[in-house]
């Protein structure tokens, strides 16, 4: 063969490769990593996408949370970015699908990945979060998105940890005649922050509450979120928006996950104050209003790998 056709040769099989290559890719970019979102008006100017109640994986590519989006007379407020760069750009548009006016503020109720890893899709609007909420995703945003890759792979490509770029205090504050009260909580992350929207009565409660899919808690403070849970209780509203599991109308959401949380919080403590090992409690049945929920005993059994050992650390503090 001389030069020249092998040449002629190799350049169409690379040729062939590429086409294979490409027609091979199409169908996956075409039928795939849709997220399929559809927003759900539940209150005047109020859009929610609801995500499944399952833990991440390649299926679901982290759709597994709510966010949420207020169309105010200014335009639109949206409620935490989702779990990537994907979702994200999906999400903005659907919002374009439902109103024509600009994102102009971005609000991330906490640090973890499902809330904020769309952020660097709103490089264009202003993104909000507790301070608290800020050092997590800046210290903690980078293995996350990691973590979310391995969980649900080419879902995530593309994304990169964004924290929030200002700070918010706690207060009231007014959008496109929309009157939003910032509320400044802490237990299931540092920092929880619930939006009341006073016009509608819809209340964002973030991952305080969990409706019938277990809390999770690698960054909780079990003490912190049932008086968290407790302030919640005081505030009076018409929707509440769990950051996982349907929105409710009642307080039922919020009952459900304090019943999770004393049912872990003593689990625990009467397993430390017993001595039992960490196998002891995870051996454990669960009673069957918890087996039953969603991920009950996948979150539990985290729960018990994520804070036992404080349990016991605080009953030997307390019999030195
Ligand atoms: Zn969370």
């Amino acid at each position: 063969m001389s030069v020249a056709l092998s040449r002629k040769l190799a350049a169409s099989i690379c040729v062939a490769l590429m086409l294979g290559a490409a027609i091979h890719a199409s169908p996956v970019a075409a039928d795939s990593f849709d997220y399929q979102l559809v927003p759900r008006k539940i209150a005047d100017d109020t859009w929610l996408l609801v995500g499944k109640t399952e833990d991440f994986s390649r299926s679901n590519g982290g759709n597994i949370v709510n966010t949420a989006f207020v169309v105010t007379d200014d335009g639109v407020v949206v409620i935490d970015s989702g779990p990537s760069k994907r979702y994200a750009e999906q999400m903005r548009r659907a919002i374009a699908r439902i109103t024509p006016k600009p994102v102009i503020r971005v609000f991330n109720t906490h640090h973890h990945p499902d809330h904020f890893l769309g952020n660097q899709v709103f490089a264009d609007v202003p993104t909000l979060a507790l301070a608290e909420t800020i050092a997590g995703q800046r210290s903690e945003g980078g293995a996350f998105a990691d973590n979310v890759y391995r969980l649900s792979g080419d879902w995530i490509k593309g994304t990169e940890a964004v924290a929030a770029r200002e700070a918010v205090a706690p207060g009231a504050i007014v959008i496109g005649g929309h009157p939003f009260e910032l509320i400044a909580l802490a237990g299931h992350t540092q920092g929880d922050l619930v939006i009341l929207d006073r016009r509608t009565g819809v209340l964002f409660a973030g991952d305080l509450v969990f409706h019938n899919r277990a809390p999770t808690t690698p960054h909780a403070s079990i003490v912190q979120w049932l008086a968290a849970l407790h302030r919640l209780d005081a505030i009076p509203f018409k929707i509440m928006v769990p950051g996982h599991g349907e929105p409710v109308g009642d307080g039922r959401a919020v009952e459900q996950t304090r019943r999770y949380l004393r049912w872990v919080e003593s689990t625990l403590a009467l397993g430390a104050a017993r001595g039992d090992e960490m196998t002891e409690i995870l051996g454990k049945a669960l009673p069957a209003e918890f087996a039953t929920l969603p991920l009950g005993a996948e979150e539990f059994a985290r729960s018990v790998a994520h804070l036992y050992r404080r349990y016991e650390a605080g009953t030997l503090t307390r019999q030195r």
